[in-house]
């Protein structure tokens, strides 16, 4: 076999990217686009010493997973990389990668993990279920002013105002904003020229109070036509929309660098924030919501916290499938009403407020200042004054706290629970390790990266903690990331005789 040359392959696996695997005479080869089950003609793209890639040509045979991709630009897009498998198919995969990656990377035994592991959480809603969006503004082949998406490899953008898993409402936000643009001349951003003046907007939707944000990140310091921009906004919101604008701001990002926003944002109509609120549900009826509409889901909450959310700040993609997720970190942190928290990594202060509700005092880390900006905003807001939120990297700010109140009394130095929700990079080991000699009896770890958390749980484990629970949840249908919420306590070590 050489590069370009053809063959058949029978595709009798995945990998956790989502690449179909086959084996044809000892080498192993990952097509893209082709699922476990398919039988397909592909072109080797690279070969190396024992396996290779090779492009989807033709599928001969159909798996009995694969399904029409509900969206007509699933493969160009590349955002989406599970489309063509069946809803129940990519939960079996996600699970699968889970326990891969537990087994693999953490050393755990494969028994341990089977009887640890809850049955995946599968999301309510499996397209329409991100309430955020960041488009890039540029111009297509044609030279035309066009939101959507980078062509793959090229500077040019094809059009996609309607991404499927989005809100219905980006697409009357986002053809205002090219109307707008295209009535007053004004530039989109061209990465190769570093010239023209929009670069992104990003779109958040809150789903409790139907308010949209509105951020557009621009490669300069003002924005012309201000006025205008508003207006167009509003009458398209006004004629079409089931959403109010909340909140429009400008960001300036006139830095070339693939990140999307600036450092700060001024706003020009509205809050510097939207509200948003999230309600958790008893285990049970968590369960039942399943069959349930979205917004049936209200009735019979258990605890609700309403939040304020910045531009710059992190808040979860998936609102519905957020509040079982944080029902579940919740109950495995097993509080009482007096227990001290930390929570890690706490954004907005979404989960620390929650347990707030539920413990005597919680400590929040995060390294964003707008985001402790708004989870302090958002204590006084809900009336938990039983919070403290600090401002740093949680591997710098909590072993220095540690080194300073131990030995004092300070409950916080001999916290029982800590909360961590790192990003895909995870848990830094200065932050681990601060976290083994603060002692908290339980350790909830909320995880987005099977690979780092089974990296981070090796050495928790090691260093006197015990796996309890692992509970999946599939925040991101549609693609191949997959959420965790993990459960560990501390070993009673036997004394010595
Ligand atoms: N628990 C929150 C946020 C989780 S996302 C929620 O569920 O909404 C991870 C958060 O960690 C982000 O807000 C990010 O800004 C923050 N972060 C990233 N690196 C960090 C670090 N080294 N120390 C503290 N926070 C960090």
């Amino acid at each position: 076999m050489k590069k370009n040359d053809e063959l058949v392959l029978e595709i009798t696996d995945m990998t956790d990217e989502g690449l179909g695997v086959g084996k044809a005479d000892g080498f192993t080869y990952f097509v893209k686009d082709s699922i476990a089950g398919d039988t397909v003609l592909c072109g080797v793209t690279k070969l190396k010493k024992s396996y290779g890639y090779a492009r989807l040509i033709r599928i001969i045979k159909s798996s009995p997973d694969r399904i029409e991709p509900p969206c007509p630009v699933a493969r160009q897009c590349g955002g989406c990389q599970l489309q063509q498998l069946d809803y129940g198919a990519q939960l079996r995969l996600k699970e699968n990668k889970v326990k891969n990656a537990l087994i693999r990377i953490g050393g755990f035994p494969e028994e341990q993990i089977e009887s640890l592991m809850e049955p995946i959480m599968p999301s309510v809603k499996q397209l329409r279920y991100r309430n955020k969006a960041q488009f890039p503004i540029g111009r297509g082949k044609d030279g035309g002013l066009r939101a959507g998406f980078y062509a793959g490899r090229t500077h040019s953008i094809i059009a996609q105002e309607d991404c499927i898993l989005g809100a219905e409402e980006n697409r009357i936000v986002l053809s205002a904003i090219l109307s707008w643009m295209e009535s007053h001349d004004i530039a989109p951003y061209d990465e190769l020229s570093h010239k023209g003046l929009i670069r992104h907007v990003l779109i958040r939707k809150s789903r409790a109070f139907s308010e949209l944000m509105v951020c557009i990140v621009i490669n300069g310091r003002e924005l012309p036509n201000k006025e205008e921009l508003i207006k167009t906004l509003l009458d398209a919101l006004d004629k079409e929309g089931s959403s109010m604008l909340g909140s429009l701001s400008i960001s300036s990002n006139m830095k070339a660098t693939n990140v999307i926003m600036g450092d700060s944002f001024s706003t020009i109509y509205g809050t510097p924030y939207i509200e948003d609120e999230i309600r958790l549900f008893d285990e049970q009826d968590s369960d039942k919501s399943l069959d349930i509409k979205a917004e049936a889901l209200s009735e019979g909450a258990v605890q609700s916290v309403r939040f304020r959310i910045s531009p710059l700040s992190f808040y979860q993609v998936n609102p519905l499938q957020m509040e079982r997720l944080y029902q579940k970190a919740l109950s495995y942190a097993e509080l009482r009403g007096t227990e001290t928290v930390w929570d890690l990594y706490c954004g907005i202060g979404t989960i620390s407020l929650f347990l707030a509700q539920k413990a005597g005092k919680v400590y929040g880390v995060e390294v964003v200042p707008e985001a402790i900006e708004n989870a302090k905003e958002n204590a006084k807001l809900n009336g938990l004054g039983n919070t403290e939120f600090f401002v740093g990297r949680a591997e710098d700010v909590l072993p220095s706290w540690y080194e300073e109140h131990k030995g004092t009394g300070s409950r916080g130095a001999t916290p029982d629970v800590i909360v961590v929700d790192p990003p895909r990079k995870g848990c830094d080991e200065a932050c681990l390790e601060t976290m083994v000699r603060m002692q908290p009896k339980r350790i909830v770890y909320v995880s987005c990266d099977p690979a780092t958390l089974a990296r981070d749980l090796k050495y928790l484990c090691q260093n006197g903690y015990e796996l309890k629970r692992i509970a999946p949840c599939d925040m991101f249908p549609q693609t191949v990331h997959c959420e965790c919420a993990v459960k560990l306590e501390r070993k009673i070590l036997k004394s010595k005789k």
